[in-house]
């Protein structure tokens, strides 16, 4: 199939969007112009389908979920296709896929200073169930969503079942890895930054952006835009809820708190743009009002329980840090690696993560981050040299907190990880470079959705990766993402793979599944 028509096929056909315009004939009439832009009053009449990136749901508790969508009858053009004016919008939620047994509903507002996007907080609800969801505007009705709350925090869940993603480049890969993940039955998916990316639009991928390097809000919000109107990705979307964290592409490549990776760049400018990404990333995603950016700020860190049985620590390791040392290069763990200073959370983010992991009575404790926790030596070259971009960069800090989780006995960590675009298992010890200490946690790489195009199951440099870096328990460098079944007994990662996303259809294949039991550091083979 062209890809074309499988976004067709997903979408559904054309007669299905049409006739989300529930009054299409007369509504055309009284929109009058030809430009497909709505009338306001009473009726709202869309020429065009305004729901065309679907609806979204995150950050669920135990009875409230913060519902998506936006009106966007153009997506790639800079306003969306909207006037500027503010828009009702009616939202309901119901017990029932028909949505007949309606739990909650109300009015809220697409603003049209915040790209016409919705986000509702549906409160109310119950512990532990599956809701459907869905909205209007004037004529218009979006597609249904599904979506579901936690247990409660005290509650003694049995199981989790969930995915975690990241980088999903739109110019070097399909999406074809959330057509499986749709099938795999998820209580939720947690997406590990690398949403978008920032670069101009480029002829040498399968598919191009649309538009400049970005820099305004307006041209964040057409690049979001331009991915979520995929219906792989807003289709997947529509089937739970996310917790989503960012990384460095959501503003610009290995940037560092107010820090550009280009030394002429000032950093009061930067801000001003770094306040531009951070607005369009509250307003693409499923986020609470507490995630409200202030200027160039945003509190993106934050945690959720899953029963008694598994905490997620949600990370932000990118606007609190301090500037890469050994100018990003690729370095042994010096002077400047193991600088105290050096950080990936910042002082406070740190405090709240150690407070919040002594705290917990979860038998699983989860850090869903951005960057590398393993102190891993990819260089072929006989010296070590470690990223300065991932936590090697703040090995002190680093080392600090895998001691805490140690002395303070943390209950099962297990730290998951996007970035690299390649799929990894790694022991984690104080110091990886130490074999003879105890493992203290797992973490689970997760390799790109999309970014880097087609990859390698077997890296070249396998063998002597494995004999250096003995933290490294399974490494593959193919597309995919890791889905994880949880219980109190045993954690089980499965590396599900797509052998070819240049084209539609890629085969899906599970490459490689890891187990971590309860009580017991350290991943073994399923
Ligand atoms: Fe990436
Ligand atoms: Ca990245």
């Amino acid at each position: 199939m062209r890809y074309q028509d499988e976004l067709q096929a997903a979408a559904g056909a054309e007669g299905r969007i049409s006739r989300r315009l529930l009054l299409a004939g007369s509504a055309a009439g009284l929109a009058g112009s030809a430009a497909g832009r709505p009338t306001r009053g009473a009726l709202l009449a869309f020429q065009n389908d305004p729901f065309r990136l679907g609806v979204a749901s995150g950050d669920p508790d135990q009875n409230s979920v913060v519902l998506w969508t936006r009106l966007a009858p153009r997506p790639l053009d800079a306003d969306g296709g909207m006037d500027p004016g503010d828009v009702a919008v009616r939202w309901e939620i119901a017990e029932d896929e028909g949505l007949r047994r309606v739990v909650r509903s109300g009015t809220t507002t697409a603003a049209g200073s915040a790209g016409h996007t919705v986000h509702v907080e549906a409160r109310g609800l119950r512990p532990d169930r599956w809701y459907w969801y869905r909205f209007r505007a004037g004529n218009a009705e979006s597609p249904v969503g599904r979506t579901r709350t936690l247990p409660a925090p005290e509650a003694a869940v049995q199981q989790l079942r969930f995915a975690f993603a990241s980088c999903q480049h739109f110019e070097t890969g399909l999406y074809t890895a959330y057509r499986q993940m749709a099938a795999d039955d998820l209580d939720l998916v947690c997406f590990l930054g690398d949403y978008i990316y920032e670069g101009p639009g480029s002829n040498r991928g399968i598919r191009r952006h649309v538009g400049p390097k970005l820099r305004t809000v307006e041209e964040y919000r057409v690049r979001y835009s331009q991915y979520r109107e995929d219906p792989l990705l807003h289709g997947m979307h529509a089937r739970c809820p996310w917790f989503v964290t960012w990384d460095d592409h959501e503003f610009e490549n290995n940037y560092a708190a107010d820090i550009s990776e280009r030394p002429e760049v000032d950093p009061a400018e930067f801000l001003k743009h770094r306040a531009a990404a951070y607005q369009a990333y509250y307003e693409m995603m499923p986020l609470r009002r507490s995630a409200i950016p202030r200027g160039p700020d945003m509190r993106l860190y934050r945690k959720a329980s899953f029963g008694r049985l598994a905490e997620f620590l949600v990370l932000d390791t990118r606007q609190y840090r301090t500037d890469q040392p050994n100018g990003d290069r690729p370095s042994d763990l010096n002077e400047a690696a193991l600088n105290r200073r050096n950080t990936l959370l910042g002082a406070r983010q740190r405090r709240w993560l150690e407070e919040s992991l002594a705290g917990s009575p979860a038998t699983w404790n989860i850090l869903a981050q951005q960057v590398m926790m393993a102190l891993v030596d990819r260089d072929p070259s006989p010296e070590r040299r470690y990223s300065m971009d991932q936590w090697p960069s703040a090995a002190a800090e680093r080392m600090a907190l895998l001691r805490f989780m140690e002395e303070n006995r943390i209950s099962n960590p297990v730290v998951l990880t996007g970035d690299i675009h390649t799929n990894w298992v790694n022991d984690l010890r104080v110091d990886d470079r130490k074999p003879e200490q105890s493992v203290v946690a797992t973490e689970f790489v997760g390799t790109s959705i999309s970014s880097g195009g087609n990859g390698t199951a077997r890296p070249n440099n396998l063998d002597r990766l494995l004999a250096d870096n003995p933290c490294v328990r399974f490494h593959n460098g193919e597309r995919g993402y890791v889905r994880c079944t949880v219980s109190p007994e045993s954690w089980r990662s499965d590396y599900v793979v797509v052998e070819d996303v240049l084209r539609p259809g890629g085969r899906v294949r599970t490459r490689a599944s890891y187990v971590v039991e309860a009580g017991r550091p350290g991943a073994k083979p399923a």
